[in-house]
């Protein structure tokens, strides 16, 4: 429910100069532009218009007032007249919340034989527009700009997908990952610096110990263990063997689910890793119950990496409502035939079929090679095919962090995969697999990542700018001398201080 009683504040800028009649006019206009863009669905945060500002003073007080509000989630400016932006100044050094500059006007067509000076003086967004652009340079902050005619509906599509990107923003400043145990011994990657996290994000990272983990699994009540079973019934196709002689199996999986879910929100932590190295007296490593927990919204990673923990977090709160949704996913095998150059994802387990399946997913037990436990209850899938899918990976550079984004087409295995017990996607990285894989290890890129059917790179692109972090993605564009260039600039660029990061 990340968007319940969420709001969208929108800032209408004029001057005092036009005379109360106009200024009627402005309002009656802004009204009509904002019902406009509620009224389309790709909008999943209600717009809220407040009144015209026309002077230092009351922007500076709205301003403050959007960024106080945790109902508040980001400010639409638009400049219907020309707004000084001087006015404007004292007020954005207040702004603590996503910006978007909207850039429009009431009139469709210029009225070619009616335009008067009136007419022209009142209608002038397009100058306004330009000296609020100024502003925001000059000041070196940070938005989103939207162009075109507010009832294009490539408009109101914009502007949602911002609206979800601020709702990951916010999600990330108010989210709290559970650690049960440290990181995978020896692994680099899913290291990294969890107060710098929290400087640039605002979520907490801690630690809770696995044994405290145990003692939730063991004080679960049956009837809770219970109803998730029937939930399990309900999304998979469950085994018999699960439902006979191993349900033994299937109900301890279950109980660590409501383990795992009862320490969570005692916590107030919306987000987990575990490690295998490190499950005290657990009898499974979790696999259904990471699995599941995702498809209900929280972020899930394994082997300690908090960092695609957030980011599955973050994925599923952007892309509340729409189908499908976000999942770790880590490399783990090339397809190098002819045509069907591909590479495959998946984990020993923890694959989450919130990405969407090819068929129904399917609840089984096999055992796992690594870990030392009892043999864990896992949901087995394919990842159904969907053009142009993000997969993000997050990593800590040392002196930054950095996403890196590649665009994959999930495509269908050539064979069974009959003998594979877990989860997987398969899918055609663009712009082809030999550039893809070259530029994704130039970045850095590893094998943890965070795949996302529910949104798109244009949400990864809109979270990213908010949170002032490096993103480099690979697409159908990418060549990779271009991409050799774009590295080596950003390596300067956020080496140098003192540039205004508005880009
Ligand atoms: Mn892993």
């Amino acid at each position: 429910m990340a968007f319940e009683g969420k709001e969208i504040w929108f800032a209408v800028g004029s001057q005092d100069l036009y005379g109360p009649e106009a200024l009627r006019e402005v309002a009656q206009q802004s009204k009509d532009i904002v019902d406009t863009l509620n009224k389309s669905d790709d909008l999943p945060i209600k717009i809220t218009l407040k009144p015209t500002l026309k002077d230092s003073d009351s922007i500076k007080n709205f301003m403050i007032d959007a960024s106080s509000r945790p109902e508040v989630l980001g400010v639409i400016c638009w400049m219907h007249t020309f707004s000084p932006a001087k006015m404007w100044i004292r007020g954005l050094r207040e702004l603590r919340k996503p910006l978007l500059q909207l850039s429009t006007q009431h009139h469709f067509e210029i009225p070619w034989d009616s335009i008067d000076m009136d007419f022209m003086n009142l209608n002038q967004s397009a100058h306004g527009d330009r000296e609020f652009g100024y502003i925001l340079s000059r000041m070196g902050i940070r938005r989103k700009i939207v162009f075109g005619h507010y009832t294009d509906p490539e408009v109101a599509r914009q502007i949602g997908v911002w609206e979800r990107a601020c709702a990951g923003w916010d999600a990330a400043n108010n989210m709290k990952v559970m650690r049960w145990g440290d990181n995978m011994r020896n692994v680099a990657v899913t290291e990294g610096d969890k107060v710098m996290a929290e400087e640039v994000f605002g979520t907490a990272i801690n630690t809770w110990t696995s044994t405290e983990l145990e003692q939730w699994v063991n004080k679960v009540k049956k009837e809770d263990v219970e109803a998730v079973i029937e939930e399990y019934k309900k999304l998979y196709d469950v085994d018999p063997v699960l439902l006979n002689e191993k349900y033994d199996s299937l109900y301890y999986a279950a109980q660590e689910e409501v383990g795992m879910k009862n320490m969570l929100d005692h916590y107030g932590c919306d987000a987990m890793v575990d490690n295998f190295e490190d499950l005290a007296g657990l009898k499974q490593l979790p696999g259904v119950a990471a699995q599941h927990l995702v498809q209900l919204g929280y972020g899930f990673s394994a082997e300690g990496d908090w960092k695609t923990s957030m980011l599955v977090r973050i994925g599923q709160v952007m892309g509340e409502g729409l189908p499908g949704g976000a999942s770790l996913m880590e490399d783990y095998s090339y397809n190098f035939v002819s045509g069907r150059e591909m590479d495959m994802g998946s984990h020993m387990l923890e694959v989450s079929p919130a990405l969407g399946s090819a068929e129904k997913p399917r609840l089984e037990i096999h055992p796992l090679g690594i870990g030392g436990k009892a043999d864990p209850v896992r949901v087995v899938f394919t990842a159904k095919e969907k053009k142009n899918v993000p997969m993000i990976i997050f990593t800590d550079q040392g002196d930054r962090f950095r996403f890196t984004m590649q665009m994959v087409d999930l495509d269908h295995p050539d064979g069974s995969l009959k003998v594979l017990p877990t989860a997987r996607a398969i899918f055609k990285p663009r712009p082809d697999l030999h550039t893809a894989v070259k530029c994704w290890l130039l970045a850095g890129g590893a094998h943890h990542t965070c795949m996302t059917t529910n949104v798109g790179r244009e949400e990864w692109e809109d979270f990213c700018r908010i949170a002032g972090v490096e993103l480099n993605t690979i697409d159908e564009n990418t060549t990779f001398d271009s991409w050799v260039q774009r590295l080596r600039t950003n390596d300067m660029y956020f080496h140098t201080t003192n540039i205004p990061s508005v880009a």
